[in-house]
């Protein structure tokens, strides 16, 4: 495994489209473990593949329960609504307010390509909300009602 240089906003590679995967093979597996490594070395909380500069439908999520790999993943269900403040790895030290749905579910292909159906509440749906629009070039700033002030940040 190695670690993976996290792009910033200003790079090319975050507004863009991404491509499906379609092989899943020993390069996928090895992008999901750089991934997953990066993502633990940073301490957030999701990593898309365009963030380490791959043009892939490739996500990585860890809201506390676990690493959860999502190939080609799509949202098929959300319901409810939360409200609350949100960062990005790409777009370091900013936070805002963003309201999302409260429920979320993804079916996905796992690393060999087998779908399945995960689902997750609060910060989970949050989560692929954010992850999964990172696929279509779109960061979550473009949501933010309000950048919190430093203060706001502080007491976070
Ligand atoms: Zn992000």
């Amino acid at each position: 495994m190695a670690l993976r240089k996290i792009l910033t906003d200003k790079e090319d590679a975050l507004h863009k489209k991404c491509r499906p995967v379609t092989e899943f093979n020993g390069r996928l597996h090895k992008l999901l473990d750089d991934m997953a490594e990066t993502l633990e070395e940073a301490n957030g909380a999701g990593l898309a593949a365009p963030q380490v500069g791959i043009l892939r439908r490739v996500v990585v999520v860890d809201c506390g329960d676990g690493l959860i790999e999502l190939v080609n993943p799509e949202l098929v269900e959300t319901s409810g609504e939360q409200d609350g403040p949100e960062g990005c790895l790409s777009v370091p030290g900013k936070w805002g307010m963003v309201k999302r749905p409260n429920y979320a579910k993804v079916c996905a292909q796992d690393r060999d390509g087998n779908w399945f159906e995960v689902e997750g509440e609060e910060l989970a749906a949050r989560c692929f909300c954010h992850e999964l629009e990172h696929l279509d070039g779109h960061l979550y700033t473009e949501k933010v009602y309000h950048f919190l002030t430093p203060e706001e940040m502080e007491a976070l």
